[in-house]
C-alpha cells in the first residue's frame, strides 16, 4: 500500500538543510545547532491557536518526558520545574524561561499545530489516527514493567494469560519476551490495558504513568537544538516552521520506535520536508558505516541518508508501513542482551545495531547486508 505523499512543501523555502535533529531522547546531538536552524526562514506565518494558561500545581499536569535519558533531563531547560503552562487543543507548552512571553508559548503551540497538520497526511494519518497510535506507556515504563513482571515467580502458564506464546525460560528470557510483546503491539491502548490487567492481579508491580494525550512542548531558548521523544518535542518558539516540521516527523516515528536507524529517520524526515532527491552519492557503501552512531547530519552525510532512504522506499514498493514496522521491530531486545539479574543497564550501541539489522530483514524482506551492497 502506498501511503507516501511526496512533498507538501510547495510554498516553503527549503532553507534549512541543517535543521535541528532530535535524537530518540537519549542520544544524538543533532546537526547544525538550533540557533542556525531556527534563525533562517522564519517568515512563514501560521494561524494562532486558541488556548489557556494553567498551573501544574493546580491541575497536576506536570511536564513529562519519560523517555529522555538522565542527561537529557538535566538539560531540559527546567521544563520539569515549570508550573505555568499553555494548553491548546493538541498541545501543552511548558517552559521555565522567564524570557518567554505569553505570545511565545502560543507561537510554539501554533507552529507545532501547523507542522503536524502538514506532516500527518504524509504518514496517511489525520489527528484521530495519530491519537490512536500515540504512545500511552513510555518505553522506560515498559522496560520497568517487563523487569518486574518477569521476577514475580509466576509460572509460564500464568504469564501466558497475559502474554500468549510465552515459553518456559529464564527470568531474563521471559523479560525479553514481555518487553518485545509490548513493544510490537501496534495499539498503545492495548499496551496499557494488558499492563493494567496484570497489575490488578499482581498489585506489587510499579504502575506506569500514562503519557498525556496531548503533545508536550518544552519551549527552549534559541541556543538549544530541537529534539523529539515519545511524549513531545523540545524547541524554541523562534525556530522556523521547517524545524517544527522536522521534529513533528521525528515525533511520529518516535511513537513506534526507540531505536530507528538514524540514517533512515533523518533520510525520511528530510525527504518528507520536500527536499527532493539528493545529488548522486559517490560512495553509497559508505552509508552503512553511518547507520546508527552518526549523530551529525551534515549535508554530505545527509545526502547519503536521503539516498539510502529513497532506495529503501523503492525496495518496499513505497510501503511506509513496512518501514515503520522495521522501526518498531528495531526496538526488540534479546535475552542475551540483558544483564543477567535484570536490573537493566541500557543495551549497548552494538546490540542496538544488531537488532536494527535483524529487524530490517524481518520487515523489509532483504538482508541489511544485501540492501547496502545493492546501493
Ligand atoms: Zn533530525
Amino acid at each position: 500500500m502506498n501511503r507516501i505523499i511526496w512533498s507538501v512543501s510547495g510554498a516553503l523555502a527549503v532553507s534549512v538543510a541543517l535543521s535541528a535533529c532530535g535524537g530518540g531522547g537519549s542520544s544524538g546531538s543533532g546537526g547544525g545547532g538550533g540557533g542556525s536552524g531556527g534563525g533562517g526562514g522564519g517568515t512563514d506565518t501560521v494561524e494562532l491557536v486558541d488556548g489557556d494558561f494553567k498551573f501544574s500545581s493546580t491541575t497536576g499536569w506536570t511536564y513529562q518526558n519519560p523517555d529522555a535519558g538522565e542527561d537529557a533531563k538535566r538539560l531540559e531547560e527546567g521544563c520539569f520545574d515549570s508550573d505555568r503552562y499553555f494548553e491548546s487543543d493538541n498541545f501543552l507548552v511548558y517552559s521555565n524561561l522567564t524570557t518567554h512571553s505569553d505570545e511565545d508559548y502560543r507561537t510554539a503551540a501554533s507552529k507545532a499545530q501547523d507542522a503536524m497538520d502538514r506532516v500527518l497526511p504524509q504518514f496517511g494519518m489525520d489527528w484521530d489516527a495519530f491519537r490512536a497510535m500515540k504512545r500511552v506507556v513510555s518505553y522506560s515504563d515498559i522496560d520497568q514493567f517487563a523487569i518486574e513482571a518477569s521476577q514475580l515467580g509466576l509460572s509460564t502458564a500464568e504469564l501466558a494469560t497475559y502474554f500468549p506464546n510465552i515459553e518456559d525460560g529464564t527470568e531474563t528470557q521471559q523479560q525479553a519476551f514481555i518487553y518485545n510483546t509490548l513493544i510490537n503491539e501496534e495499539d498503545p491502548a492495548a499496551v496499557l490495558s494488558v499492563i493494567n490487567q496484570f497489575i490488578a492481579d499482581n498489585p506489587d508491580i510499579t504502575e506506569p504513568t500514562p503519557i498525556y494525550d496531548k503533545i508536550q512542548i518544552c519551549a527552549s531558548g534559541n541556543d538549544r537544538i530541537g529534539r523529539s521523544s515519545s511524549s513531545g518535542i523540545k524547541i524554541s518558539p523562534d525556530f522556523a516552521n521547517d524545524v517544527y516540521r522536522h521534529e513533528a516527523i521525528h515525533l511520529i516515528i518516535d511513537q513506534v520506535s526507540q531505536y530507528p536507524a538514524f540514517w533512515a529517520k533523518e533520510g525520511q524526515t528530510h525527504t518528507q520536508l520536500g527536499e527532493g532527491a539528493p545529488p548522486v552519492v559517490e560512495d553509497p557503501a559508505s552509508i552503512s558505516e553511518n547507520i546508527i552512531n552518526a549523530n551529525e547530519a551534515e549535508p554530505e552525510i545527509l545526502n547519503k541518508f536521503k539516498y539510502a532512504y529513497l532506495e529503501l522506499l523503492t525496495v518496499t514498493g513505497n510501503d511506509l508501513d513496512k518501514i515503520m514496522d522495521w522501526y518498531r521491530k528495531s526496538s526488540n531486545i534479546k535475552a542475551e542482551w540483558l544483564v543477567p539479574d535484570g536490573t537493566g543497564e541500557p543495551i549497548s550501541e552494538e546490540e542496538i545495531k544488531e537488532g536494527v539489522k535483524e529487524a530490517f530483514e524481518g520487515a523489509i524482506g532483504v538482508s541489511y547486508q544485501e540492501f547496502f551492497s545493492n546501493l
